[in-house]
């Protein structure tokens, strides 16, 4: 249920893996989930080199010469994620084992199957499950162009989402960006580089956000910089004596970075920022930090903690949509039924992947669930440790798994897949020694720091 990039990465591994037919179930017209509706200048956040599904490599894993991204791996495009995923869902359909049923919406299980409607006719039908029902939706993202935003507008003020900004910019525009995760970054980026001067840009941040700098995020022949900022998360992480130092050394070490270092930041959504695009967006200074907006109206904004002024010709984005969803965590295998979530933080493509290999490969519940446990979304500062610890500990099970850990090497999905090609380097070898001495340590100490677990739920009872 679900044809994005997790249930797609989930079956193109599955069908790699096991002699089983798949099929997709999707409300949207084409596969790739929220990259169909996704704004006009979107990017991945990643490289393309660890994106996508694990048999069919994404973009050609250059460097990028100008920008914002310059001598970094390239980021595709929009439109560059649907073509791949199109080819992806059609390279599958030709195996014969693959079928892909889209304008159709998942209503839930029955007795005599799941039920799901057709969009184009309102007919509802159900499928029968020979194996498992794969929930490929739990951590459905939420997007400017789907989501309701969440204040109210009077008719006479102009809000429009992300996705219409290139419409509606013009010589003399004022713009007010509204949210404070990388779809703002990316709104008022847009904005400078299309020649809007900063003084015509209100930024209404409802909280500061940390963000990691992207160099730590660098695969391949820039390897050694990853595992740089692994082992900083695994030093700050041991030697941390609260949250705040925690993310105090993350920042002095420049794994992590905010936009206004003067101001306290509690958001962490895990995503990232190249010092060039942090650089672009200081230059903003009209800065509201009144808490979210609840109501904008043709001259005023009202927000959690007061009021500011507008004006009936400013144009307000609306960037306040999640992106990641908050669900919590859930067990991955249950009866009859597999939900795809987080096992490594962040990191859905290589999950989906995962979570397949080890269906294909292992046959108890509970054992699956030891090898993949749900590691969800974070969303602010005291999510970070409970993120990081689960991760370390999934990956140390996954070590002592011969046929798991040469899988999770060779994958493309696996942003580490280049460490024993470089690990001669000394940069990388330092890196990995440190990561290696800190983990056991950042383990204990961040278990004392940690946000209580995450509640276990079946995902019927979200
Ligand atoms: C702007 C943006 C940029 C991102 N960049 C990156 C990145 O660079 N790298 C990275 O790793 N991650 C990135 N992410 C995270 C991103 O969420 C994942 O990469 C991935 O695309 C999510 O895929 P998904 O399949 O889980 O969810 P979705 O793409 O939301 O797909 C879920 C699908 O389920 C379908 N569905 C839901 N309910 C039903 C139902 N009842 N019946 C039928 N169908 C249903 C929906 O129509 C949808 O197509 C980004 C996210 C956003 C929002």
């Amino acid at each position: 249920m679900g044809a994005g990039a997790s249930g797609l990465a989930f079956a193109d591994t599955l069908a790699a893996e096991a002699n089983v037919d798949v099929m997709l179930v999707d409300r949207r017209e084409a596969p790739g989930g929220h990259w169909r509706q996704a704004y006009p200048f979107v990017r991945l956040h990643t490289p393309s080199a660890y994106y996508g599904v694990n048999s069919l490599a994404l973009g050609d894993d250059r460097i990028d010469e100008a920008g914002e991204n310059a001598g970094f791996y390239e980021r595709a495009t929009g439109e560059d994620v649907r073509e791949y995923f199109a080819k992806v869902a059609e390279r599958l359909t030709r195996t014969g084992r693959f079928h892909l049923l889209l304008r159709h919406e998942h209503l839930g299980g029955g007795l005599d199957g799941e039920h799901v409607r057709d969009l184009t006719t309102g007919e509802v039908d159900d499928i029968r499950v020979r194996q498992k029902v794969v929930d490929a939706r739990y951590l459905e993202a939420s997007i400017p162009a789907a989501h309701v935003p969440p204040f109210e507008v009077a008719p006479s003020a102009r809000v429009v989402p992300v996705n219409d900004l290139p419409e509606v910019t013009g010589p003399k525009a004022l713009f007010a960006v509204l949210g404070s995760g990388k779809t703002a970054v990316d709104a008022c980026v847009w904005l400078l580089e299309n020649g809007v001067e900063a003084d015509r840009i209100r930024w209404i941040r409802p909280r500061e956000a940390w963000f990691y700098d992207r160099r730590h995020f660098q695969p391949l022949d820039q390897v050694a910089g990853l595992m740089e900022g692994l082992a900083l998360d695994a030093e700050a992480g041991a030697q941390a004596s609260s949250i705040g130092d925690l993310f105090e050394r993350l920042e002095n070490t420049g794994r992590l970075v905010r936009v206004d270092p003067s101001s306290p930041a509690t958001m962490f959504r895990g995503t990232m920022l190249s010092s060039r695009e942090l650089h672009a967006v200081r230059q903003i200074k009209d800065v509201v930090r009144l808490g979210r907006v609840k109501r904008i109206e043709a001259d005023r904004v009202l927000l959690d903690r007061g009021e500011v002024a507008t004006r009936p010709e400013v144009v307000h984005i609306d960037c306040t949509a999640l992106g990641l969803n908050n669900a919590p965590g859930t067990p991955i295998f249950q009866r009859g039924r597999i939900v795809l979530e987080q096992v490594r933080h962040l990191s859905p493509c290589f999950n989906a992947a995962l979570i397949a290999f080890v269906e294909a490969h292992r046959t108890e519940d509970a054992d699956k669930n030891r090898l993949c446990p749900p590691n969800p979304y974070p969303s602010s500062i005291e999510d970070w440790p409970g993120m990081m610890t689960r991760t370390w500990r999934a990956e140390r099970r996954w070590l002592r798994e011969p046929d798991l850990s040469a899988w999770v090497a060779a994958s493309r999905l696996n942003l580490l897949r280049d460490l024993p090609e470089h690990a001669s380097e000394p940069a990388a070898q330092a890196a990995l020694e440190r990561f290696v001495t800190h983990v056991p340590a950042a383990i204990d100490k961040l278990e004392g720091l940690s946000a209580p677990p995450p509640s276990v739920q079946t995902p019927e009872g979200r």
